[in-house]
């Protein structure tokens, strides 16, 4: 056996490991990446996904809450009731009605306190006897208007 040509053997296998490390097969190396990236992909999807899900449930929404009759008014703690400048109010029931009303629902006269004055007023009075202040509530129900001139013509009108 001869010893130079088992080192040479093993040098070239040295050479052999070397040469796979400084020069790899790039085309096959090339044709990796797509499966490197896939997870990368996928990962930022999801996370953009879990982001969108997570802001669908946290973000802030507007509550509305309709008062269509009458509500009870606040207490201050000495018992004494709270009524908001500007809404009808039925001091004996101790009612606040939407703006614009102007009897309650037993048929009773409200009162309103004016928003600027705090005067208290009839709620069938829509200017401050105090201030002057007009209280005009303006109908929020929408109503249709026709598109076209009325039946005869504009002229009609
Ligand atoms: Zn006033």
């Amino acid at each position: 056996m001869d010893p130079t040509s088992e080192l040479g053997q093993i040098w070239d296998q040295i050479l052999d490991v070397l040469a796979r490390i400084v020069a790899p097969d790039w085309g096959a190396l090339v044709n990796l990446i797509p499966l490197a990236l896939a997870p990368l992909v996928l990962l930022f999807v999801a996370a953009v996904a879990l982001a969108w899900v997570a802001y669908g449930v946290r973000k802030p929404r507007a509550r509305v809450r309709y008062v269509l009759g009458p509500r009870p008014a606040e207490f201050l703690p000495d018992g004494t009731a709270l009524f908001p400048a500007g809404y009808p109010f039925d001091a004996s029931r101790a009612l606040v009605y939407p703006a614009g009303a102007v009897h309650g629902d037993d048929g009773a006269p409200l009162t309103v306190a004016c928003p600027l004055c705090k005067v208290e007023r009839s709620a069938e009075l829509t200017t401050c006897g105090n201030c002057g202040l007009v209280l005009r509530i303006a109908a929020t129900t929408r109503v249709a208007a026709p598109s076209g001139p009325p039946a005869g013509g504009a002229a009609a009108a």
